[in-house]
């Protein structure tokens, strides 16, 4: 029974896997409307596994955005390695609940291996400690609730006990270009969106270092290591040298561009890093693993387990890394599982490959482009490129007909005052052959919309 259906589920989904780099990239009006298949009444009876599963893969398969597949250019998407969704697909057979050692020693003994791996890829401090969170934006959250625990002890407030209520009150900075998710990290922690000191940024987005404010009293500085439209970071090496001695936090979102770091080539972009006391990143953008997967790196273990703790108890817990007390959940998924996979099969190679791979794709995408007299509005340094197809109507115009064409997937966004297309190449899967076709079918929609 559960072996027919698993073997069923098997093939299912490698024939969803053949199909997806022949068919449309975005779901067609007809799989969107079938989707209504699923709004029925809940009945009575129960229904058999096998049915339910295969009422899932005829009305859900045509409906997905074909994002795993090579041509999807959306956001910052990565799809899954073999590796890490054949790790997947075994994780949940085990359903391991990754809280604590006791739940899952596999679980608690994978977050170690993968530790030690990726603060040696990423060249960050051996004591740097790990959280495994759900992406980037949980991420952010973490390392700034550690930030937010160490400025306010070094000003002898507890704020885990306290709130903020009373307590000093912290300057937050940021450059002018970060992302929403840091902003919402610090409205979900008390800190405010709307408080921070911004800093102003150059024409790449990246934070001008004489522009940072003086240093006094609790301070978090954050900074971005990728920016999400250009790709560019910020001067984070020059920022922790005009911090230095000041007791001010440094947390860096390296949502994507952190992978940066394990890239030969790429590597000089991330100087500094290794001076940050937290970085974001996601694990489910550039490693290319399943939904849902972040990384919190946090330099400072007791203010890390001190914010995330359910109480001040973990401190006589003894020897065992329980997992929960890096991370906001309790119960969770083990995603070490699949970090753990995606990282064996690439090998320190594989990985930099990967990266290298597709910031090469990325300057290809820039160079037909402007090639075909289109502008690139960025410097492309690593895996963004931002194209600008005319006025602004005419670019929202291109894209919509992109979307419409179906061979690719990109979306729009605005860059210092224009509008642009942003085409980010973030998947092990996407081939030369697959950006020769995209950028076939950009130039010809670019062609039908101008004329
Ligand atoms: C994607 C992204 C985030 C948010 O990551 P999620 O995985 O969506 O939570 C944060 N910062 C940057 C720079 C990003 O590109």
């Amino acid at each position: 029974m559960t072996e027919n259906l698993l073997n069923d589920v098997a093939s299912r989904a490698t024939r969803y896997l053949d199909g997806v780099a022949r068919r449309r990239v975005f779901p067609s009006p007809e799989a969107l409307r079938n989707l209504q298949g699923f709004s029925v009444e809940l009945q009575d009876e129960p229904i058999e596994a096998a049915k339910v599963l295969a009422e899932l893969d005829t009305l859900g398969s045509p409906a997905t955005v074909a994002s795993t597949g090579g041509r999807y250019f959306g956001f910052v998407t990565g799809s899954s390695l073999p590796a890490a969704l054949a790790a997947n697909m075994l994780a949940g057979a085990w359903d391991q609940n990754g809280g604590l050692e006791l739940n899952s020693p596999l679980a608690a003994h994978l977050e170690k291996v993968c530790h030690g791996w990726l603060v040696s890829l990423l060249g960050l401090p051996a004591q740097m400690e790990v959280g495994f969170v759900t992406g980037a934006t949980m991420a952010n959250f973490t390392g700034l609730a550690a930030a937010r625990h160490a400025v306010l002890r070094a000003h002898g407030w507890d704020v885990e006990a306290q709130g903020l209520f009373g307590a000093p009150p912290i300057t937050v900075v940021v450059g002018n270009e970060v992302h929403v998710s840091l902003l919402k990290g610090l409205s979900m922690l008390g800190l405010g969106r709307e408080r921070v000191v911004r800093v102003p940024v150059d024409d790449q987005g990246r934070m001008i270092a004489a522009r940072l404010p003086a240093a006094e009293g609790p301070m978090i500085v954050c900074m971005q290591a990728g920016n999400v439209n250009t790709g560019a970071f910020d001067p984070i090496g020059e920022v922790a040298a005009r911090l230095r001695g000041t007791g001010a936090w440094i947390h860096v979102d390296g949502a994507f561009g952190l992978w940066a770091a394990a890239a030969p080539a790429k590597h000089a972009l991330a100087s500094g890093i290794d001076l940050a006391d937290s970085l974001a990143t996601d694990a489910h953008k550039w490693l290319n693993v399943p939904y849902d997967s972040g990384l919190v790196f946090v330099r400072d273990k007791r203010a890390l387990n001190s914010a995330m703790s359910a109480s001040a108890a973990y401190l006589i817990e003894g020897q065992t890394r329980d997992p929960h007390l890096f991370v906001p959940e309790m119960s969770r998924r083990a995603r070490a599982i699949e970090i753990w996979a995606a990282l064996r099969s690439l090998g320190r190679r594989g990985l930099a490959e990967l990266i290298e791979r597709n910031c090469k794709h990325a300057a290809r995408f820039a160079s037909e482009l402007r090639k075909a007299g289109h502008q690139v509005l960025n410097d492309v340094v690593l895996n963004q490129v931002l194209v600008s197809f005319g006025a602004p109507d005419v670019t929202r115009r291109v894209i919509a007909a992109i979307q419409q064409d179906g061979t690719c997937w990109c979306g729009g966004t605005s860059w210092q005052g224009n509008i642009a297309m942003r085409i980010s190449v973030s998947s092990w899967a996407t081939t030369d052959a697959d950006v020769e076709q995209s950028i076939a079918a950009m130039l010809r929609c670019a062609r039908e919309v101008r004329t």
